[in-house]
């Protein structure tokens, strides 16, 4: 724990260089001048590893975020760039070539099964969903042509998680990269490098931002990795993420660690409250007692986060309708991680002549549990509970 509050209140900030100031400057930015052409070259020739040129490529204040990240996940280096989507397509389409299989988990996030399905058979890469509940269906999965293994763990619909040191060592012995999304965990609640996964990335919309006003991602990994990765994909997309927003992760990570803590305190206590509500059926999330997965959530996770996900009895999709509106502290609205509670029921993004009560995945609601007081929360659910 000295070792976060270290990286989130001291690493990488050098503040003896910008008059003793607190808070970083924002080095608002495009280019940078320089004193003689021997350095311009050298960094024309690598800008990951040169001087600062300019913007796109790499920033002051966004440095001082990649270093605080890279160490938070526990990892040699970082990239930051603008949104989780463009993580998720940097990271990777730098790791495939024509011809390549892709080992992916089932129902990733949306954007990276668009990825999959849509964007990269384009160019003759393939790929096959697993259930990554069970490492064997990796394992079947494979291909001589397998290059890449894509993991969501826990996903952020249903939370279903794989085992990362199994799959990761099935990788190892085949020479496959890594990718996980470890959104839902944070850098702080799960470590997927410390059990082999090549690349780690995040929507840094969610927790790191923490405060639903900057849309940015990360991804960790290797000096080796990330440098591939910025030289090319990074670079020639310019996604890069710009110094103010850089600056507002920064400001989100400060809190970072006391956010979590209060939302794992206020949604135990929301779960423990809908577990035992008459109109609900089941409660899904990855720390309850009755998570299927329960061990292996408590071996590889140190902590869960607030999203949850609740499936009540038999209910018609105009009841799902009338409970989300007749919340007054849960917006209906996408995204999640920052202070306020959030509701995103799976019939919502569904037409009413496609909903099936008896559909236990059609009943879907999610939750996400914000900074708000829990009786607060419990109160407004009971409440809500109570019309539909
Ligand atoms: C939101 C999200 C993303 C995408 O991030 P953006 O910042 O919205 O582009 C990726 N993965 C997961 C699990 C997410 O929740």
């Amino acid at each position: 724990m000295d070792n976060i509050s270290f990286i989130i209140n001291q690493l990488a900030e050098d503040r003896e260089q910008y008059f003793n100031a607190v808070a970083p400057p924002i080095v608002q930015t495009s280019n940078f001048a320089f004193k003689d052409f021997k350095t311009l070259r050298e960094t024309f020739e690598d800008e990951f590893s040169g001087e600062y040129i300019y913007t796109k490529s790499k920033n002051p204040t966004v440095d001082i975020l990649r270093k605080k990240l890279a160490a938070l996940q526990g990892s040699e280096d970082c990239v930051v760039t603008n949104s989780g989507s463009s993580a998720i397509f940097c990271s990777i389409l730098a790791n495939v070539k024509s011809g390549d299989h892709i080992i992916s988990v089932e129902k990733p996030y949306s954007w990276a099964a668009r990825m999959f399905e849509v964007v990269l058979p384009r160019f003759n890469v393939t790929h096959t969903y697993v259930d990554g509940r069970d490492v064997n269906n990796f394992i079947e999965a494979y291909q001589e042509n397998t290059t890449l293994i894509y993991l969501e763990s826990p996903n952020s619909f249903d939370f279903q998680l794989q085992d990362l040191q199994s799959v990761a060592d099935f990788a190892k012995s085949k020479h496959i990269t890594t990718i996980i999304d470890n959104s839902y965990c944070t850098p702080i609640f799960q470590k997927p490098h410390d059990f082999g996964i090549d690349l780690c990335l995040h929507s840094a919309t969610k927790y790191i931002g923490g405060h639903s006003d900057t849309v940015a991602g990360v991804i960790t990994g290797s000096r080796e990795r990330i440098k591939k990765i910025f030289d090319s994909e990074i670079l020639n997309s310019g996604t890069s993420l710009s110094p103010f927003n850089a600056w507002l992760l920064i400001r989100g990570l400060r809190t970072l660690e006391i956010r979590l803590q209060r939302i794992t305190e206020t949604t135990s206590k929301v779960v423990e409250f809908l577990k035992n509500h008459p109109k609900i059926q089941r409660v899904i999330f990855p720390f309850d007692k009755d998570f299927p997965q329960i061990e292996l959530a408590k071996k590889q996770m140190t902590g869960a986060c607030g999203l949850l996900t609740i499936i009540p009895h038999e209910i018609e999709y105009q009841q799902i309708e009338l409970f989300a509106l007749s919340l007054k502290n849960f917006l209906l609205a996408v995204s999640w991680g920052g202070h306020e509670s959030l509701i995103m029921p799976k019939a919502a993004g569904m037409k009413p002549e496609d909903y099936d009560k008896n559909n236990p995945e059609h009943r879907m609601i999610r939750l996400y549990i914000g900074l708000e007081d829990a009786d607060f929360l419990i109160n407004d659910l009971k409440n809500a509970l109570e019309v539909c």
